[in-house]
């Protein structure tokens, strides 16, 4: 049984999906004026993994996440470089895969545009004019927040907080101080499209109501997000639509992911403190950034840091390096098999066990670093079966395949930095020893070995040659 925390009401439930089997999720992409910054791949990491364990424990899953290629910053930020707003949101839409991928951030099973849905938009806002939800006022539509009773049940806050949270705004064709454009009037020079209402272009938070009724109908299963979207996105989202549909449900759980602080603020375009992702993945693998991102549960708070990002190397190169030593001492005879199986079997009910529990990496880290240990002890101990050591190292494989980890180079197509360099290291030292050896200079030779022990890398002579592990 898989548990979730779903921010509506704030606490962990079982689910249930809508439909058996299947799995209907949303979540709001990024607004396309820039690069992917580290906030926002918090968000999308956090939400591939989820996807990620769903399809693992057999769910067929609709994955909808959108781009927001139409808005204020985007025509601010297309004029500053000189090009249509157009094509800037088509270059960053194509850098946002780029980036996604060295995250391996799998594609979504569909990624709409805001401009793609133009007219969905327009279906939904003159129903909610009908409806008397919503009224045009001078070339702009607004919703009435007051005419929507649940406004503020996902946020729980009260209407004195939202309206002091609000923005004060002195719009004089705004009937409500909280009430939000659904459509707004066409500037000079801006893009737009046609509408009953003159020209204009969607406001932001409609776009979502649209596209995740197009794609997954009323009542989809989670919706997810960053948790700054909770207020007003989602709780605009929830009104517009729900007021559309007459009150049945947008989504059955609604799901957030905590900020990444920088120093302990919140990261943010605003504050000046983001970083790109492209500029973190210059100086780190995608692989390191990625497990980095998920060694914390998605709902603490994560500052960043460029020390534990070092730690995050050392922790995934031991969970490689585990693999590694149980591939190479395959073809070793061996002993006893059942401890280690045993250990496989257990990892997989203690993975199981966290990523049930509102999918909990953190938690599930640890399942994966007990195997590791437990496959380089057997390996140590040089007493573990072939295939019982493939079969433990096939399921840490499996396990951390299912947060988007890669392992093995074979299937990773690139290793962490940190890896490299260390096998780079550690050839020209085994080369060294031998050349020692081969002279009998013994003294030479212990020296190396003992050094290392010291240092945590084990040296084995074998009718090979010489192997290095390090030691758990
Ligand atoms: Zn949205």
């Amino acid at each position: 049984m898989i548990r979730l925390y779903n921010t509506m009401t704030r606490q962990k439930e079982e689910f249930v999906p809508r439909d058996p089997g299947k799995v209907s999720m949303y979540a709001c992409g990024p607004t396309v004026y820039n690069y992917v910054h580290l906030g926002n791949a918090r968000m999308l990491v956090v939400f591939d993994m989820i996807r990620r364990y769903f399809a693992w424990r057999g769910f067929e899953v609709n994955y909808v996440q959108n781009f927001t290629d139409i808005d204020v910053k985007i025509i601010a930020r297309a004029r500053e470089e000189g090009c249509e707003p157009g094509d800037l949101a088509a270059k960053y839409i194509e850098a946002y895969f780029t980036d996604a991928a060295a995250l391996r951030i799998q594609k979504a099973t569909a990624h709409p545009k805001a401009t793609g849905n133009i007219a969905e938009m327009q279906d939904i806002i003159k129903a909610l004019i009908e409806k008397n939800l919503a009224y045009a006022a001078d070339g702009d539509v607004y919703f009435a927040v007051d005419r929507f009773a649940g406004y503020g049940k996902l946020s729980g806050r009260a209407t004195e907080d939202m309206l002091a949270g609000a923005r004060v705004d002195i719009n004089p064709r705004k009937r409500g101080p909280m009430d939000f454009a659904l459509w707004k009037k066409a500037k000079e020079g801006e893009p737009y499209w046609p509408s009953p209402w003159g020209n204009g272009r969607p406001g932001w938070h409609i776009e979502c109501s649209a596209m995740a009724l197009k794609y997954l109908g009323p009542a989809f299963d989670i919706h997810g997000g960053g948790g700054d979207l909770v207020f007003p996105h989602h709780e605009n989202e929830i009104a517009q639509t729900e007021g559309y549909l007459d009150g049945e449900i947008m989504a059955r759980y609604w799901m957030h992911n905590a900020f990444i602080t920088v120093s302990r603020e919140k990261m943010s375009k605003s504050q000046g403190n983001f970083f790109l992702v492209r500029d973190v993945l210059s100086q780190w693998s995608g692989d390191i950034v990625r497990f980095y991102l998920l060694g914390t549960h998605y709902r603490s708070p994560l500052d960043f840091d460029e020390e534990k990002l070092v730690m995050a190397g050392k922790g995934l190169d031991r969970l490689k390096t585990a693999i590694r030593l149980a591939r190479e001492a395959l073809s070793r005879p061996g002993g006893a098999a059942e401890d280690l199986r045993a250990s496989a079997a257990q990892a997989r009910r203690s993975f199981t066990e966290a990523m049930d529990d509102d999918f909990n990496s953190a938690q599930a880290y640890a399942a994966l670093f007990d195997l590791a240990h437990d496959i380089n002890a057997a390996v140590a101990a040089g007493d573990a079966l072939p295939a019982a050591l493939r079969e433990a190292a096939d399921v840490l494989g499996e396990l951390s395949s299912v947060l988007g980890l890669v392992l093995t180079e074979d299937s990773a197509g690139q290793t962490g930095a940190g890896e490299e360099k260390i096998s780079a290291l550690m050839a020209l030292i085994v080369d060294m020893r031998a050349a020692a050896r081969a002279k009998k200079d013994w003294a030479t030779a212990d020296l190396i070995r003992d050094r290392l022990k010291e240092a945590g890398i084990a040296i084995e002579d074998t009718p090979q040659g010489a192997r290095w592990y390090e030691t758990p």
